[in-house]
Formats: C-alpha cells, sequence, structure tokens
C-alpha cells in the first residue's frame, strides 16, 4: 500500500480499496434488517461477526502477519463512515474489538503476545474489549483504584470497571491498574482467568444491538508475561488507545449523517403539507443544508487526523524494525514520536468534538423533519439520535477534549481538568 497519496491530502482512493469498500457497503447492505431487529430486541447482533468475518473487517487494518488485512488507517476511517451509516451500535463493536481493541496490541505488544492473541481476533474466533473506565473513574482515569500486585509468576488484579464495550462476548481485554508505587500499568486478560467477571449492564438509552459490562477483578490471577508495554507506562498506553477510539467514532458519526440526510430527502420529497412536499419549504432546506455542512466538514477533519495518526505508525513501525529497544527510546522522550503523537492525538480530538456533536445536530434535525413518524425506535433516524447520545459522552467526553484543545494552545499551566 503506498502512502504517497495521503501525504499530499489526496483522498482518492485506489481501485484495491475501492474493491474492499464495495464488500463493505455488500456487508452493510445484508446485515441491515437483522440489525435492526437486533436492536429492537435489544440482542446482540450475532451476524456481525460471520458477516464482517468473511471480508476482513474484523482486521483491517491490523497486519497481514497476524491476519489482518494491513489496510491504513485512512480506509479502514471510511470502512467505519460506511458502517456508521448502519449506527453506532454496530460501528461501537468494530471500534471495541479493533480501534480500542486489537490496536492496543498491534502498537504496544511484544511479538509472542501478538502471535498469541492477534490472529484469533482478526478471525473473529476471539472478540476484544478495552476496559478503562471505573464508577469513580471516568473522564479521569489516572484516579482509577482497580490495584494489582505481583505474586510468583501472577499478577494479581482487584478492582471494577464499568461500561465496557463488548465486555460480556469478549474474550481477551486490555485493562489498567494501580501498582504498590502508585503507578498505572496495562495488562491482557484472557477472560476465563480466575477471579474475572463480567456482568451484561441493563436498560441502556441506545447502542442495543451490542453490550456493555460491569467488569469485576477479585484476586484475578494473570500470568505475568501479560503485562503489555512498560511497567507503569499504563495510561500512555491508555490515552494512545484513546486516539483510535476517537477517531473510529468520529469516522461512524459521518456515516450517522449521512445515513440521516438520506433518509430525511426520501421523506421530506413524499411527505405533503400545506399543498407542497416538505422538501420545498425553506426552513426543512435550512435543515437539510446544515447535515450537508456537518457531513463534508467532519470528512476532512476525519480524513485529516486519520493521515496524521498513519504517520506516527509508520514512524513507530520503522522504529520497531530497526531497534529491538524501542519502547525504551519511546519512553525517553523521542522527540520526533512525541511530535507525531502529539499531532495524531489533537487532530483526533477535534475530529470526535465535530463530528460527534454534528451528528446528534443531523440526528436531531432528521427527527424534527420525520415529526411524530421518528416518535418511536423503528424509525433509523430515531435509533441514530438515541446513539449519537452516547458518543458525545465517551472515548473522552466533549467537555473534556474541548478543555484539553483549549489548554494545548493556552499551555500546561492552564489546563483546567
Ligand atoms: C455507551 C458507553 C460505552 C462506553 N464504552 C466504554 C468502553 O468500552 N471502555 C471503557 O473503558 N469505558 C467506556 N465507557 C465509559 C466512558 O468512556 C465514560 O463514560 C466517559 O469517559 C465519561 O466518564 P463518566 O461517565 O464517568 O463521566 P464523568 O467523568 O463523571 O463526567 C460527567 C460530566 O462532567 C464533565 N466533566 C468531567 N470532568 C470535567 C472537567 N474537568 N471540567 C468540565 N467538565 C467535566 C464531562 O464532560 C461529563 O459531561 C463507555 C460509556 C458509555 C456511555
Amino acid at each position: 500500500m503506498s502512502y504517497s497519496n495521503l501525504s499530499k491530502m489526496n483522498f482518492e482512493i485506489s481501485d484495491d480499496q475501492k474493491k474492499f469498500l464495495e464488500q463493505v457497503d455488500q456487508a452493510c447492505k445484508s446485515i441491515r434488517e437483522h440489525e435492526t431487529r437486533c436492536y429492537l430486541e435489544e440482542k446482540s447482533n450475532d451476524m456481525t461477526v460471520p458477516t464482517f468475518g468473511k471480508i476482513g473487517m474484523l482486521g483491517c487494518p491490523i497486519s497481514k502477519k497476524y491476519g489482518g488485512l494491513g489496510y491504513d488507517i485512512l480506509t479502514y476511517a471510511f470502512a467505519l463512515e460506511r458502517i456508521g451509516r448502519e449506527g453506532n451500535s454496530l460501528r461501537t463493536f468494530f471500534s471495541a474489538h479493533v480501534s480500542i481493541g486489537q490496536m492496543v496490541l498491534q502498537n504496544w505488544a511484544d511479538e509472542e503476545q501478538k502471535r498469541k492473541y492477534l490472529p484469533d481476533a482478526t478471525s473473529g474466533k476471539s472478540i476484544m474489549a478495552f476496559a478503562l473506565t471505573e464508577p469513580d473513574a471516568g473522564s479521569d482515569p489516572g484516579s482509577m483504584t482497580t490495584k494489582f500486585e505481583e505474586k510468583g509468576d501472577s499478577f494479581i488484579l482487584n478492582g471494577k470497571k464499568h461500561w465496557v464495550g463488548n465486555g460480556t462476548m469478549a474474550k481477551v481485554m486490555t485493562t489498567y491498574a494501580r501498582g504498590p508505587d502508585d503507578r498505572i500499568s496495562a495488562f491482557i486478560v484472557d477472560t476465563d482467568s480466575k477471579g474475572f467477571h463480567a456482568e451484561e449492564m441493563k436498560n441502556k438509552m441506545g447502542l442495543l444491538s451490542i453490550k456493555n459490562a460491569e467488569i469485576r477483578f477479585e484476586n484475578c490471577m494473570i500470568p505475568k508475561k501479560n503485562l503489555l508495554g512498560t511497567k507503569g507506562k499504563g495510561l500512555s498506553i491508555a490515552y494512545s488507545a484513546l486516539i483510535d477510539g476517537r477517531l473510529s467514532v468520529a469516522a461512524g458519526a459521518i456515516g450517522v449523517m449521512k445515513d440521516c440526510l438520506d433518509e430525511s430527502i426520501k421523506h421530506s420529497q413524499k411527505r405533503q403539507q400545506h399543498g407542497t412536499v416538505l422538501a420545498k419549504k425553506q426552513l426543512i432546506q435550512e435543515h437539510l443544508s446544515s447535515m450537508i455542512v456537518n457531513i463534508e466538514s467532519s470528512r476532512w477533519l476525519v480524513y485529516r487526523s486519520a493521515v496524521a495518526r498513519q504517520k506516527l505508525h509508520d514512524y513507530v513501525e520503522n522504529l520497531k524494525e530497526s531497534d529491538s529497544q524501542w519502547q525504551e527510546k519511546l519512553n525517553r522522550e523521542d522527540k520526533e514520536y512525541s511530535a507525531l503523537r502529539a499531532r495524531a492525538d489533537r487532530l483526533a480530538a477535534i475530529a470526535k468534538l465535530h463530528a460527534t456533536n454534528a451528528a446528534f445536530d443531523c440526528a436531531n434535525r432528521a427527527v424534527q423533519i420525520f415529526g411524530s413518524f421518528a416518535y418511536q425506535k423503528t424509525n433509523r433516524v430515531t435509533r441514530h439520535f438515541l446513539d449519537s447520545r452516547a458518543i458525545i459522552i465517551y472515548e473522552g467526553a466533549n467537555e473534556v477534549l474541548k478543555l484539553k484543545l483549549a489548554s494545548l494552545e493556552l499551555g500546561d499551566k492552564y489546563q483546567a481538568y
């Protein structure tokens, strides 16, 4: 795959990428009715893994070495954009399994860990999840109270996480805990480990075709070789995962907006009131034009952010090939790495902040265009409205992203979070 186009900000896709995206489109169409049924019945969509596994989407940005398709992050973002048209619920499955699931391992795991966990995840044999948030540590994960201690060849974890996406079905998840020296480390957890408990979180407002779980670690014993990255660097790993998470949410949000626009156009061209179709009313056209601006502005932010993230990925992958001590080098404040990471982090925060607010606005406008016809969950735009509330909260609540962006501009001493 050549990235030369990416550096010139040319978002045209190759024939090969086009073919893949057509497969994603077909998979989305084939699953549409079942996804709606699962959503309305509040069941996990059992067709997601087989349908998308067949076309390799379960490992889209993961190296071919581990069974993935090895696509660049921009192509992955295009695919998530298409999946987003089917709803945030379906897209969240991919964010949890791939973006903050497998990509964390691709980025930080050692070779043995990658060979053990990634092929099963890219093939869909095992589903992944990311367990960071705790009941008393949401926007401030640095205040987490989940603890680990060392005993012989094992780490013993104790504590609680919640809202973990794919948490009831995951076979493997990454999690984060505080050690006796107060520093936070990252771990890979097999969910059949002794002392691991997952319980479904019920009564959700939306995202009804995927499950979120509360996780309890009760003297949960995991082997020492499941430490992810360097001991004490867990928060940095979690924050790097959130770059990929935010990007995936933002990419999916574009699809949500596109679906809201398409549905609104169809409805407004059919529905007659006061002698003409709604599409001829100027106030309805204002809703449609706002959606168009929201879609196009979000696209540029997301695609640009994907390019920045790809550059960071390429730099780290090159370093891994040339220097076996790459983790130590990055930890010692490699200047180029810091600059590439800061840029990817900033652009992903901007893209997520803008695209998620824009998606909620589009869904709200679409509901208004449908009027009473949108007051039932059977309507697609209604589901987009309910699900888009979550994306303003998770992967960094939007207020916190605003504060992050302001303090990046003002300097650390102005940090308001
Ligand atoms: C549907 C869903 C799926 C999720 N999936 C996952 C998952 O897979 N894995 C995982 O680890 N977590 C997951 N989460 C958790 C999610 O990341 C957190 O909900 C999020 O980080 C916010 O934390 P909180 O809910 O505790 O809110 P709080 O941190 O309590 O924040 C509440 C409000 O206060 C605001 N706020 C917080 N701090 C400040 C400040 N300093 N200044 C101004 N305002 C502030 C926030 O913006 C927010 O509006 C999920 C959450 C939801 C709802």
